[in-house]
């Protein structure tokens, strides 16, 4: 059968249908090659010209300056978790080759789980450099323990120089999202970070669930954003990194003047030497990603989305409400802090959460279990969920409410 449900889940999360309507087309002949995608050569010319136009689908819709690479490579998020530390301690070493190790630090923003395994791997790999926590969203939460909110802006206390200073913009598990209003309390705190001698900042962003949603906020100046494609853009296999070229540094120049050497394939400069093609990428993952791209493009760009997803989120949020005055659900996120793509709560009550999966599953609509780390319910509603798909969780979640009764 080719009959599907509605998939709510958080990552690999559904695609367009008529994308992958297309794309089984590519699979067997990609652009009258003859050849299906899967079996090309990534040298060869027809992959080469759609590899950059996928640059520049990433570049124009999210305007990206001249100043920052666009670079596709594997291994993940958490490839990410390691290689930023790693080239931007290796570019700390040459800006301040004489700092003693105990000097260099890494500067972590603690939202929710995802900044802490990015965290728990910078201490991993940190050596002597210090990894200093400059904000724990816990100490703010609810129950002390809990990440369910971005705290205000007084709150976080950021080192001098740093090598990097690091946040995750949207925490696919915990539902929390940095506000994209600049003069909410909940947004990022752009203004108080440390700058370099030279005004640049060392900021990492992690943006693999909410990446092509909505436009970041000053992209231009980050060093480093990543993510994974898996959640608004394509399959797993593909990671995309934005990075300042500033950041493309000598790792092995580095290594010589005692930074850790490199692993070859988390260099930022040999992939941005390479164009991304130093070895074999992951060609379907790419293909499907340029196609949602296109796609993206002719709806209208992120200004689509952008309001699309406001508008998908509201409605849930709505939803969430209506049930919490009723005494059916509750929402997990302080007021301000919600994500857009990942919207967690409970149902309230002995068995109402197995109640709600089955029914919903009933009603079409799977993925809907929370993350086996914090339990409840997620609703991700990554861009190829509809505003009508999102209209059915509602329904449901409005008839959930009223038959508890
Ligand atoms: N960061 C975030 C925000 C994520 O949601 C995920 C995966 N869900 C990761 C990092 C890890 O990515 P990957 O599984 O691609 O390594």
């Amino acid at each position: 059968s080719t009959s599907r449900v509605i998939n709510f889940g958080a990552g690999p999360s559904a695609l367009p249908q008529g994308v992958l309507k297309k794309a089984a087309q590519g699979l067997l002949n990609f652009n009258d090659t003859g050849i299906g995608i899967a079996e090309l050569s990534h040298r060869s010319k027809e992959f080469g010209a759609f590899l950059s136009n996928v640059e520049s689908l990433i570049r124009t819709q999210l305007d990206v300056p001249p100043t920052h690479s666009i670079l596709f490579t594997q291994g993940g998020g958490t490839a990410q978790f390691s290689a930023v530390v790693l080239n931007l301690l290796a570019r700390h070493r040459l800006l301040y080759p004489d700092l003693a190790d105990e000097h260099r630090v890494m500067d972590y923003v603690l939202t929710g789980s995802w900044s802490r395994k990015a965290h728990d791997e910078a201490r991993r790999l940190a050596r002597g450099a210090r990894v200093n926590v400059a904000l724990d969203a816990r100490r703010h939460s609810s129950d002390g323990v809990s990440f369910d909110n971005v705290p205000p802006h007084g709150e976080y206390a950021f080192s001098r120089a740093p090598a990097l200073i690091y946040y995750c913009e949207n925490e696919t598990i915990d539902g929390v999202q940095f506000s994209p209003d600049p003069d909410a309390r909940t947004s990022f705190p752009f203004a108080l970070l440390p700058r370099e001698p030279g005004g640049l900042l060392p900021l990492v962003g992690d943006h693999s669930s909410s990446f092509m949603s909505r436009p970041i906020p000053h992209l231009s100046e980050h060093a480093v954003i990543f993510a994974g494609a898996q959640k608004n853009l394509g399959p797993a296999g593909l990671t995309i990194l934005i990075v300042r070229q500033d950041c493309l540094v000598d790792v092995d120049a580095a290594a010589r003047l005692g930074a850790t050497p490199v692993p070859l394939c988390l260099s930022y400069r040999l992939l941005a030497q390479s164009k991304s093609l130093y070895n074999t990428p992951s060609l379907l993952s790419i293909y499907i990603t340029g196609l949602v791209l296109e796609q993206m493009r002719e709806l209208g760009g992120l200004a689509y989305f952008e309001a699309l997803n406001r508008t998908k989120a509201e409605k849930v949020y709505a939803a969430i409400r209506a049930g919490e005055k009723r005494g059916v659900f509750q929402g997990k996120v302080q007021a301000g802090s919600g994500s857009w793509m990942n919207v967690v709560f409970n149902a309230l009550g002995d068995g109402a959460e197995a109640r709600f999966l089955e029914g919903a599953e009933k009603a079409g609509m799977k993925g809907l279990k929370g993350h086996r780390s914090v339990g409840g319910i997620r609703a991700s509603l990554y861009n190829a969920i509809t505003e009508a798909d999102t209209d059915t969780l509602v329904q449901f979640m409005e008839k959930f409410v009223s038959e508890a009764d």
